[in-house]
């Protein structure tokens, strides 16, 4: 241990890992495994994988281990786990890996057996002090709350496969809620519109990008973004064809998403003790993850809930700060972490 120990946060999240070293984010990669059928092997990890994603050929498959935020395929979690961190730029220079002193944050749905998976997954790439944490903790620590309040503070975060509704308060998980309705499910709601509405056959790729780059929850949005042109496949002459879209038409396609989004926190907030109901009338919601960038969604929940909403800074990066943080202040936080 002592100088030969490096110590790295590792946010493992169904759509993005991040990982910390010395304080910066030195690895933001799509959790996504591209195998080979044939062979059984691993042929890319990360970004070069999420850029064959859909544009594969039968010998080759795109796999993201953790979907749905839970493991769907052990070895390619382990691998792409190992993979990542290897490819930190300064550990990549050693000629053998250091021990490594990590704290992981894994999906709330996760399970035991999936948790002691990820943890071994760690202790064979040199982890010789392995924590986990669970997500809704981290982002509250990330987006700079005080957790270790007797203060109740509401945090929905919505990810790629899943959105995590948690009350948190005196350094616990008051109520925690993980609905499998997140940034995946808001793609595929634009994959179906295209088809239904503009005859137009879309890959998840393209309807990733409209909804990055036009996506909303509201239909009266202050500083609308510009309509978009969008490339697809006519159903009907099967012929490549272009089609404008306009934000409106987003909000529409994943309004009902968005409905059951609103129903899990409405459900959460009713299920939330008195007196941390309390607080969170003052306190209001904290959004993180990337669904928190859909234009609109703080003020379409604040509308529903009758509560502030703030997003939090930079929302995809707010789960690995909180975990670096963690990492650089293992004994307070001590008892909110798995060992
Ligand atoms: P996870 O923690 O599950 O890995 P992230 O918090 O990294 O998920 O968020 C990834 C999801 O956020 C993806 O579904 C992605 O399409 C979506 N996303 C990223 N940027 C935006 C944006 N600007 N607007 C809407 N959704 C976005
Ligand atoms: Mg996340």
């Amino acid at each position: 241990m002592g100088f030969l120990t490096e110590e790295i946060a590792i946010d493992l999240g169904t759509a993005n890992t991040l990982i910390i070293h010395n304080d910066k984010v030195v690895v933001n990669s799509p959790s996504i495994v591209a195998i080979d059928r044939t062979t059984n092997k691993i042929i890319a990890i990360g970004a070069e994988a999420s850029m064959m994603h859909g544009k594969t050929h039968e010998n080759i498959k795109t796999i993201r281990p953790l979907k749905d935020g839970v493991i769907a395929d052990f070895n390619a979690s382990e691998q792409m786990i190992n993979t990542l961190i290897k490819s930190i730029p300064t550990l990549k220079r050693r000629f053998f890996t250091p021990s490594l002193r990590m704290v992981i944050c894994i999906p709330s749905g996760i399970t035991e057996v999936e948790m002691r998976a990820v943890k071994e997954s760690a202790e064979r790439v040199n982890g010789k002090e392995v924590y986990l944490i669970h997500e809704p903790m981290a982002a509250a620590i990330g987006i700079g709350i005080d957790i270790m309040q007797p203060k109740g503070n509401m945090i929905v975060d919505i990810g790629g496969g899943t959105t995590e509704i948690a009350v948190i308060a005196l350094s616990g998980i008051v109520c925690d809620k993980s609905v499998k309705i997140a940034g995946d499910v808001f793609t595929n709601d634009i994959v179906n519109y295209m088809r239904s509405k503009h005859n137009l056959y879309v890959g998840e790729r393209t309807a990733e990008k409209i909804k990055i780059l036009i996506g909303s929850v509201i239909e009266d949005l202050e500083n609308p973004p510009e309509d978009m042109s969008v490339q697809g496949r006519d159903l009907v002459t099967g012929k490549p064809k272009q089609v404008m879209v306009s934000y409106t038409e987003i909000a529409k396609a994943i309004d009902k998403s968005i409905i059951r989004i609103e129903e899990a926190i409405m459900e959460a907030l009713s299920q939330t003790p008195p007196e941390l109901a309390a607080d969170i009338y003052n306190t209001g919601i904290y959004l993180a993850g990337g669904g928190a960038l859909l234009r609109g969604l703080d003020i379409r929940l604040s509308r529903k809930t009758d509560l502030p909403v703030y997003i939090a800074e930079d929302p995809l990066q707010a789960v690995v700060r909180g975990t670096g943080i963690t990492l650089k202040n293992l004994e307070s936080y001590k008892n909110i972490l798995i060992k």
